[in-house]
């Protein structure tokens, strides 16, 4: 693709959406940075073993309970160490007029966001322990099958339980949308179980859409912000993309995908566990908690060096979904004109750097979304 002649319907990015962006990446690299820092020092200082005891004096020695308090002293200490970061992300939307979020709301949500990660942190903490325990030998193997259950329990659940905690939905009650939805479906020979309103305008204002849930949660959400200010056609140009992930079973195999990065993830972590244990002699056995912060050291390491990968395998993704949208639609260009909304509302890059894509985009750059949607056109002049 050459962007050095840019198509016409492509306008080049401002300044400020340069600026946001590079903001935004570097904030994104410190608070990684902040978190690897915290698990490094907790490890080479032989803090992690003070708090594994502190914890375990707070439980009056049950184990159990002082896994608990150890994974909720941890949890804290890495909210202590970035918050700063997340009030500067905040205030960084604000700066932007990205959003109108007032800062007791944001509080409010950083709250309810703790306590969701401290009861979820708990649960597959105390998992990962317990089978540890029972299994020394194979706890890498079970830990992986027992994730892959909760992941997809909670991939159903999140629609419903979890999104809820913070944004509200409705029913979505257009009905000409529906009934274009519902002509896209049947061409497609497929149903998605429902459409919703995401009052994300509370919070943002930037646009957004997504497919979400498994099964009967399976629904498309379309933020309040798209549909207040998009045309019909434009809408529908959108939800046919979200169709198209649908169709092309894309949450399927995106959980197919994870399961085999974390089966690789537990390998190491199981290796890297074994050879602490042999040769530093910082951990008393497998089953110390206080080896928590290796584990997490590892999984982070792992999933920053699979970011381009993974990244990669959601632009294909995005790619497929998009074209599933060229050929529902009857004409490309709603969704050129939804595109470029799109990018202006939500302050995006069009044409980011080569490596800025490759490393950090989960879609391709809305330049490479228009051109391939000319592209398409240009090879079917007349619509079947
Ligand atoms: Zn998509």
């Amino acid at each position: 693709m050459n962007f050095a002649s840019p198509s016409t319907a492509i306008p080049s990015d401002s300044p400020e959406a340069r600026n946001y962006n590079r903001i935004r990446r570097w904030v994104g690299l410190a608070d990684f940075g902040a978190g690897l820092l915290l698990l490094l020092v907790l490890l080479a200082t032989g803090w992690t073993g003070t708090l594994r005891d502190l914890a375990l004096n707070m439980s009056s020695h049950s184990y159990t309970l002082g896994v608990f308090f150890y994974v909720a002293m941890l949890l804290l200490l890495g909210k202590l160490v970035g918050i700063g970061l997340d009030y500067y992300s905040f205030r960084v939307e604000r700066r932007f007029q990205l959003s109108n979020q007032r800062f007791r709301s944001w509080l409010w949500d950083q709250a309810k966001g703790f306590l969701l990660g401290l009861v979820l942190a708990s649960i597959i903490v105390e998992l990962l322990y317990f089978v540890i325990r029972q299994f020394p030998q194979t706890w890498w193997l079970i830990t992986w099958a027992a994730f892959l259950l909760l992941f997809v329990l909670l991939a159903q659940l999140a629609p419903v339980i979890l999104f809820p905690i913070f944004y509200k939905f409705e029913p979505l009650d257009n009905e000409d949308l529906k009934a274009r939805l519902v002509k896209l479906s049947e061409k497609a020979g497929t149903q998605v179980r429902g459409v919703y309103r995401w009052k994300l305008s509370e919070k943002s204002k930037k646009a957004n859409a997504a497919l979400t849930g498994l099964g009967n949660t399976r629904r498309i959400i379309l933020a309040d912000t798209l549909l207040d200010n998009y045309s019909p056609e434009e809408i529908e140009a959108v939800l046919a993309h979200e169709l198209g992930h649908h169709v092309h079973r894309h949450i399927f195999k995106g959980i197919a995908v994870q399961a085999a990065t974390t089966l690789l993830g537990f390998w190491v972590a199981n290796f890297a566990l074994h050879y602490v244990l042999d040769h530093w002699h910082i951990f008393e056995t497998l089953a110390d908690f206080a080896n928590l912060p290796l584990l997490a050291l590892t999984s982070t390491l792992l999933s920053f060096l699979a970011l381009p990968a993974l990244n990669a395998f959601s632009r294909f993704n995005e790619r497929q979904a998009d074209r599933y949208a060229f050929r529902s639609i009857s004409s490309i260009g709603p969704f050129i004109s939804a595109m470029n909304k799109l990018a202006e509302q939500n302050l995006a890059e069009r044409v980011p750097s080569k490596w800025v894509e490759w490393f950090f985009h989960s879609h391709p750059a809305i330049a490479r979304r228009i051109e391939s949607a000319e592209q398409w056109a240009a090879a079917r002049p007349v619509h079947a």
